[in-house]
């Protein structure tokens, strides 16, 4: 509250006391709702994908850019550490592919803003102490494990370690699906569902929404912009199998909707307890053409068929999935 100018100290405190007086009265929910209200906008957002350090984005752009797009709860999703190997490409997939820092930074952050940031762990799944590394920060809270984004296999004994601990702290582990680029071999990914049916995994990128097409049958086409047949792989994943959901973040869960909306509409109702908002967008801005995330937010409000499945959407699946 800014305190105007030829207002007397004592006046200023009366007023602040009535109003606080009026807060506590409309009793404790209320007066999260009102908290929230004030932080970010008329209904609070829960975005389950950004990262620090996003191509070079400062911490104070990041919270700048989360509280402009009415975001009050964001989970911060670590890299792993800068490795030269097969599965981060020779180097060139170190920092997630985007500059994005590490567990350390991120748990820092988070501790920084108790309630409005939360963090995840991570680390090259094929290194020898990934497990070690990840269960660190679970032990300090981390949320999930992600995000996965390496070149390894989706079923390797390295990547079932990790399944195995994600199911040990009951968290879930969010994947990057890219073909030929991250955790390769989608269409074998209903076996690891069936074998960790107390994991909860949630899909990502260009391979996971490209696949909600039951006709996208060029694997090389990342971002289709052709009408959607229902049936694709993704869409039996998430309507077969509890334990699978959807991060709606980046270009590729934006063009997931906006390709066919008929479609979109649809494809949210089948889905609208499974599917999470996630930004996952390195601009600055928080609003407008420029911001991926701030799009997404729009989509799903214009697309979701009722007020109870954007709510969802947009907060309470992610709400309950982390326990938030
Ligand atoms: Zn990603
Ligand atoms: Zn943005």
């Amino acid at each position: 509250m800014t305190r105007p100018q030829n207002y007397s100290r004592r006046k200023f405190i009366q007023h602040t006391a009535a109003i606080a007086g009026a807060v506590i009265s409309i009793g404790a929910t209320r007066n999260v709702y009102a908290l929230q209200q004030t932080r970010g906008g008329a209904e609070p957002i829960i975005d389950i994908h950004q990262h620090t350090d996003y191509h070079g984005r400062s911490h104070a752009e990041t919270l700048a850019h989360q509280r402009t797009m009415g975001i009050t709860h964001t989970i911060l999703l670590p890299s792993g550490r800068p490795v030269n190997s097969d599965s981060t490409h020779g180097g060139k997939s170190n920092g997630l592919q985007a500059k994005a820092t590490g567990n350390e930074v991120c748990y820092a952050l988070a501790k920084q803003y108790p309630g409005e940031y939360f963090f995840g762990a991570n680390e090259v799944s094929d290194l020898p102490d990934a497990t070690q590394e990840i269960e660190k920060y679970l032990k300090l809270g981390a949320k999930l494990i992600g995000e996965s984004k390496f070149g390894v296999e989706c079923d390797s004994p390295e990547m079932q370690k990790i399944y195995q601990l994600a199911q040990t702290y009951d968290v879930p582990v969010l994947m990057h699906w890219q073909h030929n680029m991250y955790n390769y071999g989608y269409e074998r990914f209903y076996k690891m569902l069936e074998k960790y049916p107390k994991v909860n995994f949630i899909g990502h990128a260009q391979t996971w929404w490209a696949n909600i097409d039951k006709a996208h049958d060029d694997q090389t086409v990342l971002y289709p912009k052709s009408k959607v047949t229902a049936g694709g792989i993704t869409d039996r994943l998430l309507a077969d199998y509890p334990n699978m959901y959807g991060d709606m973040s980046a270009g590729s869960g934006l063009n997931s909707l906006l390709r066919d909306e008929e479609h979109a509409k649809g494809f949210l109702k089948r889905h609208q307890d499974k599917l999470l908002y996630g930004s996952d967008c390195a601009d600055a801005v928080g609003q407008g053409d420029k911001c991926d995330g701030a799009k997404i937010i729009a989509a799903i409000r214009k697309l979701s068929p009722t007020k109870k499945i954007e709510r969802k959407i947009l907060y309470n699946n992610a709400k309950k999935l982390f326990r938030l």
